[in-house]
C-alpha cells in the first residue's frame, strides 16, 4: 500500500510533529507545551490504527499482524477515526472559545496544526487523494477499502490479503 519503509514514514511524522510543535509553541511562548501537543496531534494520531486493530481482533495483540496492517485486510475496512480534516474547524472553534485559558488554547491549536500536517504528509507519502481523510466521505462509503483506495492500491490490498490467507 505504501512504498516508503515504515520506520522512515514514522520518522517523517515524528520530526514534523516536533518541529511544528516547537515552532508554533515558541510563537506563543510555550515551546514545551507546543512539542507535547505537536506530538499528540502529529505523531500519536496514528494510535487509531491500534484501536482499529483491537476492534477487529479483540484483545489478542500480535505485533507482526499489526505491522502488516491485518486489521484492514481482515475487515476490508479503513476507519482511522482520528484521521479527519473535519476535526480541525471544530477544534479551532473550541480553541477560540477557550481563548481566555491561554495554555489550553495553545494546546488545542498546536494539536490541530500537528494533525493537519500529519494528514497532508500521509496524503503525499501514500498518494491518497485528500478526500480519503474526510471522515464524512469514509462514512458515506461505509469505510470500504475498495472505495477508499485507488484501483491499483486496492489490487495490491487484495494481493496482500490473498498472500496472508494462504
Ligand atoms: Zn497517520
Amino acid at each position: 500500500m505504501e512504498h516508503l519503509p515504515l520506520p522512515l514514514h514514522l520518522s517523517i511524522h515524528f520530526i514534523l510533529a516536533v518541529l511544528v510543535g516547537w515552532l508554533l509553541g515558541r510563537r506563543f511562548n510555550k515551546p514545551a507545551l507546543g512539542i507535547i501537543a505537536g506530538l499528540l496531534g502529529g505523531f500519536f494520531i496514528d494510535l487509531d490504527h491500534v484501536l482499529e486493530y483491537f476492534l477487529v481482533f479483540g484483545p489478542h495483540f500480535n505485533l507482526a499482524y499489526f505491522l502488516d496492517g491485518r486489521q484492514f485486510l481482515a475487515s476490508s475496512q479503513v476507519h482511522s477515526w482520528f484521521h479527519a480534516w473535519e476535526y480541525a474547524p471544530i477544534l479551532l472553534l473550541l480553541a477560540w472559545l477557550l481563548r481566555k485559558k491561554k495554555a489550553v488554547m495553545v494546546f488545542i491549536i498546536v494539536l490541530t496544526v500537528g494533525g493537519l500536517v500529519h494528514l497532508a504528509s500521509d496524503c503525499l507519502i501514500n498518494q491518497y487523494p485528500f478526500r480519503n481523510y474526510s471522515l464524512l466521505y469514509r462514512w458515506r462509503v461505509n469505510f470500504a477499502a475498495d472505495q477508499i483506495l485507488s484501483p491499483e492500491q486496492y489490487q495490491e490490498f487484495l494481493n496482500q490479503k490473498k498472500y496472508f490467507d494462504s
